[in-house]
Parts: structure tokens; C-alpha cells; sequence
């Protein structure tokens, strides 16, 4: 599997042009740099090595104190030097591992323009030129279509949790491109040909190619044919996938190092104060939620899901009073609105509705046998009389005046 992952610096890799393109009108956030022209210089952008760093190791990446980046080079509109600035033999990140799925190596590339189809013409758009983009490539350890799904939720979810890309497919910050070949259970080594699906932007798409391509090889194979070495397009109406270009032979990106950038050395305490400074992972959280919540394995992958819930769900236990169990079910069952409800409402609402179920009618019972001048006093048409009845239910049972005195005034209705 590769995966390309669009960074939300500020700026772009190497210009001061704004990073973020999506929606913007077309060749406004462009300079001499990621345009091209002769005799620019790029810049290297701090914060995107900093970044794909601390992605490498929130996957257990080794980070080589020795990396630079190298000139990929190829011909087409949609890159403006002729060659794009990404990594070669020394990524920033290498042998990591997600889960059960080995991590090759995690690198950091410029993104190309975006090429515009049109009846009779393509037009380009320079504003996603440059922008800093991660690729993660893994090792063939993946089985399945659902593994391969399974395994880009969770880099989906990582991504999110370190808050360095919004990984959003719609918009293309993430895209996902598996590789596929089938072999014969009892071989040992992987088949001399694989089929490279491109651009995939929805998990469940990765998943569908997958299946679909494995089952398109079982055929030939079993035909005897082994299938053509390609690159092909999955097409989301028909759900196949169809031949884009075949590779007559192994890409030649004539790579050299880039000669505009010196490479980078870095000391092993910055890489493990890096390391220090990485927050706390989902799989990890999770691990924690199960151990000092007591709650169930669904329900922690639930509350874990992102940052974001998880801290709002700590955030509400911090401020006592509920029950763990409790707020994870009112939470995941009620779908709170995170954004909008502050955990110090959420708490008081819980608490406020809780004492409503909690007033059983034998409190009631009990309140309005021992106080029978007061219930005379409001059956008489003294409204205030109510409000003594409601202070003693909130004697024996706290809660919301409101919710008990409507209580109270059904009792007695009946
Ligand atoms: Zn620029
Ligand atoms: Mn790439």
C-alpha cells in the first residue's frame, strides 16, 4: 500500500505560498518557486520535516540521523520543473509497524499541480504545487481487502491524532493507491508482477479494488497467463477497475540528490525529545480507557475514536459525580455534539435527568404522606405550597426543581 498525505502547513514545502489550495481560485497562491521558473531556489519547510518525523514515529519508524532529499524525475504538465523533490534511498522515517503491518518507510515529496480535464482541453492549477506531501509505503503484508481497510483506518486515525493533515479524501489530502498480486498459498515469494491502483479516495474503494483485482488475477492465473505489470484507474460507477498505462519497463526517474537542498543531520537527543513530545496514541488510549474506566473494548474503540472525544469524555469524568459506564453510554448512545455541549452541561443535564429517574415514587410517596397540609394548601389552589413539597423531595433526592415539581403536581393530579 502507498498513501500520500497531504501536510496542513501554513506554507508549502518550499515557497511562502499558502498551503492550503482546496477551493481557491485557481493560480492565486503561486510564486517563481512552485512554478518553476529558471533560477528559484526552494526553501525547506521546518515544520513538514518536523511533522513527517513525528508521523514516522507514532509507527515505530526508525528516524536515520542522515536524510536528504533527490530530484524524481518525469515529464508532464502537472509538474512545472520537470522533476519533483521527494525522497529517494534516505526517507525521513523507515521500518516501522502498524498493527500487524510492516511499515517500509514514511517520506516527505512536494505535491504536483492539479490537472483539470475538460472536453477539448486540460487546464492547470498550480496552487496544490508544492504543497507538502507525506508518503507512507508498507511492506506486502496486507491479505485482503479488509485488512487493507482496516489498516488505513487506523493510520487515518493516527494522522488525526497527531493534527498534522485533515486527511480529508473528499478533498484529496489523502489518497491511496494499493498494490496488488496473488500467489499460490504454498509459494514463498511474492509474484514477479504487481497491478498499481491509483488515486483511490474512500476506504471502502480501496477495499472493492482489491477484491476486484484478485479475482480478475485468479482467472488469468489460472488460465495460465500472469497478469499485464500496470497501473490502473478504479472507476467508482462501475466498480472495476480499468488499464491506465502499462509499464513496458520499470520507471526510470533518473533520481540524483537535490542539489538546492545540503541534507539533514540530526542529533539523537532532538529525535528523542521528538519522541517525548508525541501524544498519546489511539491504540494506547484505548488500552488505558479498558484498564482505568472498566469499560468494554467497543465502547473504549467508541470513546477513542478521536482526539477530541476522548478528551471530552475524560474531561466529564474529571468532574466527578457520574459514573464511567454512565457518561460512556449517554455519550455514545445520545451522539452529544462535542462542539457545542461543554462537559460541565453535559454533567449537570446527566445529573439533572438521572434524579428525575432516581425520584421513585416511593420518594414521592413518602413526601406527600408526611406533609398532608402542604398537598391540602396547593389542592386548594396554593401554587406556592408546591415549592415547599418540591424542597423536600430535594431533602432526600437532589435534582432539578423544574422536573420535580411537575412530578409532584402529576402525583397529585391523579
Ligand atoms: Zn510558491
Ligand atoms: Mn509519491
Amino acid at each position: 500500500m502507498e498513501i500520500h498525505v497531504e501536510l496542513k502547513t501554513m506554507s508549502k514545502m518550499f515557497c511562502g505560498c499558502k498551503a492550503d489550495h482546496f477551493a481557491k481560485k485557481p493560480n492565486t497562491q503561486t510564486c517563481p518557486v512552485c512554478l518553476g521558473l529558471p533560477g528559484a531556489l526552494p526553501v525547506p519547510n521546518k515544520k513538514a520535516i518536523e511533522w513527517t518525523i513525528k508521523l514516522g514515529l507514532a509507527l515505530g519508524c526508525e528516524i536515520p540521523l542522515f536524510s536528504k532529499f533527490d530530484r524524481k524525475n518525469y515529464f508532464y504538465p502537472d509538474l512545472p520543473k520537470g522533476y519533483q523533490i521527494s525522497q529517494y534511498d534516505m526517507p525521513f522515517a523507515k521500518n516501522g509497524k502498524l498493527g500487524d503491518v510492516h511499515v517500509r518507510r514514511v517520506h516527505l515529496e512536494e505535491d504536483t499541480a492539479k490537472l483539470v480535464h475538460q472536453k477539448d482541453m486540460t487546464l492547470v492549477d498550480f496552487n496544490r504545487s508544492g504543497v507538502p506531501l507525506v508518503e507512507i509505503v508498507t511492506e506486502p503484508d496486507i491479505r485482503s481487502g479488509e485488512e487493507a481497510k482496516e489498516f488505513l483506518k487506523k493510520l487515518y486515525q493516527i494522522v488525526r491524532y497527531l493534527d498534522i493533515s485533515d486527511a480529508d479524501m473528499e478533498k484529496g489530502s489523502m489518497r491511496l493507491e494499493p498494490n496488488i498480486s496473488v500467489r499460490k498459498v504454498e509459494s514463498q515469494k511474492l509474484p514477479d508482477y504487481k497491478v498499481e491502483v491509483k488515486n483511490i479516495n474512500s476506504f471502502n474503494f480501496v477495499k472493492r479494488a482489491i477484491e476486484f483485482e484478485i479475482e480478475r488475477h485468479k482467472k488469468l492465473l489460472e488460465s495460465g497467463v500472469t497478469p499485464t505489470q500496470e497501473t490502473r484507474g478504479w472507476n467508482e460507477d462501475k466498480g472495476i477497475t480499468v488499464s491506465q498505462r502499462t509499464k513496458e519497463e520499470a520507471d526510470d526517474y533518473r533520481y540524483f540528490p537535490e542539489p538546492d537542498i545540503p541534507p539533514f543531520r540530526w542529533e539523537q537527543s532532538v529525535i528523542n525529545h521528538q519522541l517525548s513530545e508525541l501524544p498519546e496514541m489511539p491504540g494506547a488510549k484505548k488500552a488505558r480507557f479498558i484498564r482505568d474506566f472498566g469499560l468494554n473494548d467497543y465502547d473504549c474503540g467508541l470513546l477513542t475514536d478521536t482526539r477530541e472525544l476522548a478528551d471530552y469524555f475524560e474531561e466529564c469524568v474529571k468532574l466527578g459525580n457520574i459514573p464511567a459506564k454512565k457518561l460512556a453510554n449517554w455519550i455514545i448512545n445520545k451522539k452529544v455534539d462535542i462542539d457545542t455541549v461543554l462537559p460541565a452541561t453535559l454533567v449537570k443535564s446527566i445529573v439533572a435527568a438521572s434524579h428525575v429517574v432516581e425520584i421513585s415514587d416511593d420518594v414521592l410517596r413518602r413526601v406527600l404522606s408526611a406533609n398532608p397540609k402542604a398537598v391540602e394548601d396547593y389542592k386548594k389552589g396554593k401554587e406556592q405550597a408546591i415549592g415547599f413539597l418540591v424542597g423536600q423531595v430535594m431533602r432526600i433526592s437532589k435534582g432539578n426543581p423544574a422536573m420535580i415539581s411537575e412530578k409532584i403536581k402529576e402525583a397529585l393530579r391523579k
